[in-house]
């Protein structure tokens, strides 16, 4: 319902004019909410949490790296800092989900077929 700002008579939403003295109305402030996508956030606390660096996903990936370079060290030393990258890359990739990270995926992924071609060539 929306009040005559002269009568004070409630109208209807759409009413252009009073029902009650017949001056205009003012108009309704429709909030575009049809012009967002759906994927794009309307909420401005979304940039902040997107700028932000997570640490407890940085110190996991870090863990990752050193774990299973620990482990492929023992298997094959010249691959495993490289799968060890790879794997807290994924575990990153995973966590934040970043769009932009894929091309630094498939270089990774270049190297560690570059590496591997190199282990079995020796
Ligand atoms: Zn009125």
């Amino acid at each position: 319902m929306v009040y005559c700002p002269y009568c004070g008579e409630k109208n209807k939403d759409n009413a252009t004019f009073c029902k009650k003295c017949g001056k205009r109305l003012p108009e309704i402030e429709n909030k575009p909410t049809s012009h967002h996508l759906p994927g794009e956030s309307i909420h401005p606390m979304g940039e902040t949490v997107k700028s932000s660096f997570e640490w407890d996903v940085a110190i996991i990936a870090a863990l990752i790296f050193l774990i299973s370079y620990k482990i492929l060290g023992i298997i094959s030393p010249p691959i495993a800092p490289w799968l060890a990258a790879a794997f807290s890359i994924l575990y990153l990739l995973s966590a934040t989900k970043k769009k932009a990270s894929i091309p630094l995926l498939i270089i990774i992924t270049l190297l560690i077929a570059v590496n591997i071609k190199a282990f079995i060539g020796l």
